[in-house]
């Protein structure tokens, strides 16, 4: 490690740090007890991986190890590509400690972006070392400046992918319940019609979103049941808008219809998907648009309102995994996401466990982390896999996850971009 940082700033004296991120710095050659390569589903006995630079150089059993490398020994570890969060908000703590209500009305932009930083740093030394923001939730733009303060070095986290403020129909979303006379910040921007929404997307990938978020459906007020909120126009709109950009869309849906007006106007995620129905997801299917179920949401609620995860569990937590079920019987892409930031982050790996509880294979459940994530993100060619040729970013946990899923909690060794993420507790 300190080698390595020394040969960078050798080389950042002589100008030229690139170089040494490729060619000069040591390799490093990493033996774990099993590789899960992330593509074929497998845990490959004895094999070993070697970094130079930011990127894989070999994967393999037995590599010969070159002159000069740093050699880690992870006995009893599996390594895998670094961990993909495919629904979070960094901008948000859970709903336990301070109600969505009051993060959003109450606290100062410099207080939630403090906390964003250390919940990114969390995210990364869990393992978790890409992560897709699905909007700040009132933070405005803050996750643009993180975004550029991570990849700048400045603070740790994972690589992100941001929506920035993500849009709702007028009068759809919340805080609400205040006197009609009174602007109240809104957790997203507010639009009605397809020009207005046209704006708000150009207005948004300008500000830096790479993701366009919307809300196809919402309660229209606190208690209601769920209904359609943009319609088929506007979600139309956005989709072009934001495709020409070559932006993706992911959208909330949890209604049928507003699933179903998604799916028509072209979306590329559908988050939550509650409400699904079998011929719904087969049209998902049919047009492979990823669906994020985010299990750990509705379990992570339902905790809130006193439920000790024992059965019967809550309706919107049967409802959730039935929904799974039928979309993975549909044969729907699963997006491993689970919308942190209801939950602490750093426990990423809990929408992880509740999937093989809902009946996935946990191979299943870490290819959808890894590679699955990373071809609906548009990284396949960088992201997800460990081969050659792809960036660095590695974990190694205890244990075998394609055994237990719980084992991902383990986390012993990260690296991301082919950098050793010091780890407070590495054993
Ligand atoms: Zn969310």
């Amino acid at each position: 490690m300190a080698k390595h940082w020394l040969a960078i700033l050798a080389a950042l004296a002589l100008g030229s740090a690139a170089a040494a991120q490729t060619t000069d710095a040591p390799a490093i050659l990493l033996k774990p007890a099993a590789v899960f390569d992330g593509i074929d589903g497998q845990v490959h006995a004895g094999w070993q991986v070697l970094v130079r630079g930011e990127r894989i150089l070999a994967v393999g059993p037995a590599l010969p190890s070159p002159a000069g490398a740093v050699v880690i020994a992870l006995d009893g570890d599996t390594l895998m590509p670094g961990l993909i969060e495919g629904h979070g908000h960094l901008f948000l703590h859970p709903y336990n400690e301070t109600s969505w209500d009051d993060q959003v009305l109450h606290e100062p932009l410099a207080l939630r972006t403090a906390r964003a930083v250390a919940q990114a740093r969390a995210t990364l030394h869990a393992g978790f070392t890409s992560l897709r923001d699905l909007g700040t939730e009132g933070a405005g733009y803050a996750d643009v400046g993180l975004k550029a303060a991570i990849d700048q070095g400045i603070v740790e986290g994972p690589r992100l992918q941001v929506a920035t403020r993500a849009i709702v129909a007028l009068g759809a979303y919340g805080p609400k319940g205040f006197e009609p006379g009174v602007e109240v910040p809104q957790g997203a921007e507010e639009v009605s019609g397809a020009e207005q929404m046209v704006a708000a997307v150009r207005r948004q990938i300008a500000a830096g979103a790479d993701w366009i978020k919307l809300y196809a459906d919402y309660r229209w007020r606190p208690g209601d049941e769920s209904r359609p909120t943009l319609n088929l126009e506007e979600i139309k709109a956005a989709v072009a808008a934001a495709h020409d950009a070559g932006r993706p869309v992911a959208v909330h849906a949890s209604t049928p219809e507003g699933m179903r007006r998604a799916i028509d106007a072209g979306v590329d995620t559908i988050e939550h998907g509650y409400g699904g129905t079998p011929a719904i997801f087969a049209v998902m299917a049919a047009k492979k648009i990823a669906l994020c179920p985010t299990l750990a949401a509705s379990d992570a609620t339902s905790r809130y309102r006193g439920w000790n995860g024992e059965d019967p569990a809550p309706a919107t937590v049967r409802l959730n995994q039935e929904s799974l079920r039928l979309a993975l019987r549909a044969g729907v892409p699963i997006c491993m996401g689970g919308d942190v930031g209801v939950y602490a982050h750093g426990d990423n790996a809990r929408e992880m466990v509740l999937l093989a509880a809902a009946g996935m294979r946990p191979a299943e459940v870490l290819l959808a982390a890894t590679s699955g994530n990373a071809r609906w993100f548009g990284e396949a060619g960088r992201l997800g896999a460990v081969r050659p040729g792809m960036l660095a970013d590695l974990v190694a946990v205890a244990g075998d996850p394609t055994r237990d899923i719980q084992a991902v909690r383990a986390v012993r060794f990260v690296t991301k971009g082919g950098k050793i993420v010091p780890l407070e507790q590495a054993k």
